[in-house]
């Protein structure tokens, strides 16, 4: 099931690379397994993925555990609270939902500690739902220029969650507006700035997203199956 699901996925990222003149690796699938067992990331590894997200620290670093033998690229997506992130830093390759400033701090300071740049984005809450993390568009540039002059921290650009919706076509104008808030931050010429990174699209409404430039996409329940528990 997880084989037929990541084929099906893959391709309809193909035809939505195709209809809008982009190529196809230019989108990077990532397969969010939360709540999702050990065994099924083993089979979606098997058909080729390689990049997985998970919202909550504990679940990345327990699953990154006991599939140390696979060479995967763990994303954190979810909300980060300040006391986890040694536990984050030490293991997700990308980290998606950095939100505050402070946070970005406390990630600066633990990736100096163990010498390592980290891969961030910064979230935004582009559709200004009061139920959701993010930046406010209007604290993104600040909190970019500050996060500059963070050495241990390499910033590569925007992530949004938008609303769940039954017609993913009223999402297009939140992606849009991502996209554009990350073309308008004045680019540095800083090794540690690519602010063309744009995290967006889930099941519901990816290939809207790959329409308007996303390059990454986190899919969940469309590889995995529906959860049984949602508990963001
Ligand atoms: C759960 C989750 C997803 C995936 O959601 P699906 O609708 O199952 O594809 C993507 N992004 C974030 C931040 C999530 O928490």
């Amino acid at each position: 099931m997880v084989t037929d699901n990541l084929l099906q996925i893959r391709s309809r990222i193909a035809a939505a690379c195709e209809r809008s003149g982009r190529p196809q690796e230019s989108v990077r699938l990532i397969a969010v397994s939360k709540t999702k067992p050990s065994e099924m990331i083993r089979e979606a590894y098997s058909a080729g993925q390689t990049e997985f997200g998970e919202n909550k620290v504990q679940e990345m670093c327990a699953k990154a555990e006991e599939l140390k033998d696979l060479s995967i690229t763990w994303h954190l997506i979810g909300h980060l609270q300040k006391n986890k992130v040694r536990k984050a830093v030490a293991v997700a390759a990308m980290i998606h939902s950095v939100d505050t400033l402070e946070l970005a701090a406390e990630i600066q300071k633990e990736a100096a500690r163990i010498n390592k740049i980290q891969d961030i984005l910064l979230e935004v809450n582009v559709a200004d739902e009061e139920s959701k993390f993010g930046l406010r568009p209007d604290e993104v540039p600040a909190v970019v220029n500050t996060i500059l002059d963070y050495p241990n921290i390499r910033l590569c650009g925007l992530m949004t969650v938008a609303p769940y919706t039954e017609n993913p076509e009223e999402n297009r104008v939140y992606f849009q507006q991502l996209k554009k808030l990350a073309v308008d931050i004045p680019s540095k010429n800083n090794d540690n700035v690519s602010v063309y990174g744009l995290s967006m699209g889930m099941s519901n409404d990816f290939e809207i997203a790959v329409e308007e430039g996303a390059t990454m996409v986190r899919v969940g329940s469309l590889i995995f199956g529906e959860r049984h528990y949602e508990d963001k």
